[in-house]
C-alpha cells in the first residue's frame, strides 16, 4: 500500500536502505491509477515500458550499493505539454492525437537523469490554454478532493495526480498561474520558477515570453529538491539563464526570522471569497508570529493584468500555434481539394473552442492598424507591472497573497463564460507578466473542505527565499 505523503526523500531513503524496490514502488502507484484514475481522469498516456526501464536502472544501482541519484526512484507525473520521445504527447489537443516526438524536453530528461520514474503524461487544458481542466479536447479531470468541482489548470492533472497519490511529483507550466492555481485547488505544492530558471527545450509553446516549467509537489521540501535538478542553462534554449543554481534543499534551512513580507492591498479586494481572506490572512499572522516582518506594499498597476495577459497570451498565442498546419505533425483533414482548404479544415476539426477563440483575439490584436493600440500597449503596461514589483522588492524579500480568489469551482460553474473564468488567475498571472518566481503552499480549507493556497512571489532569480518562506510556514502550520 502507498503510504499517503510519501515525500521524494522518503523514497529515495527506502530505496537505498533496499526497504523498497522502485518496482515495487512503481507497480503500487500504476495499480492507484488504474482504481483511481478512471474516475479523475488526470492522465492521458501511460509509459510502463520506459518506466520500468528507469525503475530498473534504478534497483541496480540500490542493489550494488552506489550512491542514488536526488530523484532515485521516485514515480512522477509529466504534464502532456512536454514532450516525451517515442511517447505520444498530445497538449491535450485533438491536432497533436496521434503526435510521438523525436526527442525528449530538457526538464523531463533531467527528472530521469536524477533518477525519476515517469508513470505517464497529464491530462491539461488544451494547449495549456484554461484555468479549469474543461479545455481538455479527450475529458476533463475532477478534482481528487471533491469530485463534483475542477482540479484548476491549466496543469489539472499534474495537481490531481500528485494530490491523489498517483505519483509522488508531478512537472507543470505556467503562463498565467497554471501551475500555483491547480496547486492550490487540490491542496499540494506548486511552483513556478524565475522566467529563464528551468529550460523550456521541447515544450509546446503557448506564449512564448511567459512560459515556464515548474514542479508540483507533496511538500515544499520536494519542489526545492525538484528544482534544483531541472534548473540552470541549457544550450538548446537561448532564453534559459546562465546563472549558477544554489542548493535549494540547503538553503530552506536558514532562518526566515527578520525577513521582510509584503502584502498588497491590490490582491484583497473585490472578488475575493471571504473563506480564501480569513485562511490567508492568518497564513500571514502565522509568518508575522514566526518573525517575519509584515509590510504594507502597493502595486497599482495589478487591476490591468488581466487584460494585458489576454493580449500578450493570445497575440504570441496565435503565432505559435501557425504551426499545426496539417502539413507536417499536426492533425490533417480528409478528403480536401486545396491546399489552402486543408490548412483550413485541419484547423477548424482540430482545434477546440477556447484555442479557436485565443487566436482570433491575438490575431487580432497583432493585425494592422490595432497592433499599437491592443499589442504595444499591452507590453508597456507589462512593464509598468513589472516596475510595481521592482518598486515594493526595495522594500520588501517576497509578496504574500491569495493563489486564487476562490477555492475550486464545480464542474460546469465557469465554462460557458470565458471572462469569468480568466478573472480565475487574477492574483498569478501578474508574476508571468513581471517574470518573477511564486509559489503557492496549502493554508488551510473551506468549511467545504476544499484547499486554500497561499501564494509566496519573490525576486528574480531568488527562488531560495519563497522557497524558504513557505516552508518555514509548512512547518509550523
Ligand atoms: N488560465 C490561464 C490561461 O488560460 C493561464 C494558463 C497557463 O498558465 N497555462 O491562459
Amino acid at each position: 500500500m502507498i503510504q499517503p505523503l510519501l515525500t521524494i526523500n522518503a523514497v529515495r531513503s527506502a530505496i537505498q536502505e533496499r526497504k523498497i524496490t522502485t518496482l515495487a514502488l512503481m507497480e503500487e502507484h500504476y495499480e492507484r491509477i488504474e482504481k483511481e484514475d478512471a474516475q479523475i481522469g488526470a492522465f492521458l498516456t501511460l509509459c510502463r515500458e520506459r518506466a520500468l526501464e528507469a525503475a530498473d536502472r534504478i534497483d541496480r544501482m540500490a542493489a550494488e550499493g552506489e550512491p542514488l541519484p536526488p530523484l532515485a526512484g521516485v514515480p512522477v507525473a509529466i504534464k502532456d505539454v512536454m514532450s516525451t520521445r517515442g511517447v505520444r504527447t498530445t497538449a491535450a489537443s485533438k491536432s497533436l492525437e496521434h503526435y510521438i516526438p523525436p526527442y525528449d524536453c530538457t526538464a523531463v530528461a533531467r527528472m530521469e537523469a536524477a533518477g525519476a520514474v515517469v508513470l505517464g503524461k497529464t491530462n491539461c487544458d488544451e494547449f495549456a490554454m484554461g484555468s479549469s481542466n474543461e479545455n481538455s479536447a479527450f475529458r476533463p479531470v475532477r478534482n481528487p478532493r471533491a469530485l463534483d468541482r475542477v482540479p484548476g489548470g491549466s496543469s489539472g492533472g499534474s495537481a490531481a495526480a500528485v494530490a491523489a497519490d498517483m505519483a509522488v511529483a508531478a512537472l507543470g507550466s505556467d503562463t498565467g498561474g497554471s501551475i500555483r492555481q491547480p496547486a492550490s485547488f487540490c491542496g499540494v505544492v506548486g511552483l513556478m520558477p524565475t522566467y529563464g530558471r528551468v529550460s523550456r527545450y521541447g515544450l509546446i509553446a503557448f506564449a512564448s515570453s511567459l512560459d515556464h516549467i515548474g514542479p508540483i509537489t507533496k511538500n515544499v521540501k520536494d519542489a526545492a529538491t525538484v528544482l534544483g535538478v531541472i534548473a540552470g542553462r541549457d544550450p538548446m534554449d537561448s532564453t534559459s539563464a546562465n546563472l549558477p543554481v544554489p542548493d535549494y534543499v540547503a538553503e530552506l534551512e536558514k532562518p526566515s526570522r527578520g525577513l521582510k513580507l509584503g502584502v498588497a492591498k491590490e490582491y484583497f479586494g473585490e472578488g475575493l471569497d471571504p473563506e480564501v481572506r480569513q485562511a490567508v490572512e492568518s497564513a500571514i499572522d502565522r509568518l508575522n508570529s514566526l518573525g517575519c516582518e509584515i509590510v504594507p506594499v502597493s502595486l497599482p498597476h495589478t487591476p490591468y493584468a488581466i487584460p494585458t495577459y489576454y493580449l500578450i497570451a493570445t497575440a504570441e498565442a496565435s503565432s505559435n500555434l501557425a504551426r499545426y498546419d496539417g502539413v507536417r505533425y499536426s492533425y490533417r483533414a480528409r478528403g480536401v481539394k486545396s491546399l489552402s482548404e486543408m490548412y483550413r479544415r485541419s484547423r477548424d476539426e482540430s482545434f477546440g473552442a477556447e484555442v479557436k477563440r485565443r487566436i482570433m483575439l491575438g490575431t487580432y490584436a497583432l493585425s494592422a492598424g490595432y497592433y499599437d493600440a491592443y499589442y504595444l500597449k499591452a507590453q508597456k503596461v507589462r512593464t509598468l507591472l513589472a516596475r510595481d514589483f521592482e518598486e515594493a522588492f526595495r522594500k520588501v524579500d517576497a509578496i504574500v497573497t491569495p493563489t486564487s480568489p476562490t477555492p475550486a469551482f464545480r464542474l460546469g460553474e465557469k465554462s460557458n463564460d470565458p471572462l469569468a473564468m480568466y478573472l480565475a488567475d487574477i492574483y498569478t498571472v501578474t508574476a508571468d507578466l513581471a517574470g518573477i518566481p511564486g509559489i503557492s503552499v496549502p493554508c488551510g480549507e473551506t468549511r467545504d473542505k476544499l484547499p486554500i493556497g497561499l501564494q509566496i512571489l519573490g525576486r528574480h532569480f531568488d527562488e531560495a527565499t519563497i522557497l524558504r518562506v513557505a516552508h518555514a510556514y509548512e512547518q509550523a502550520a
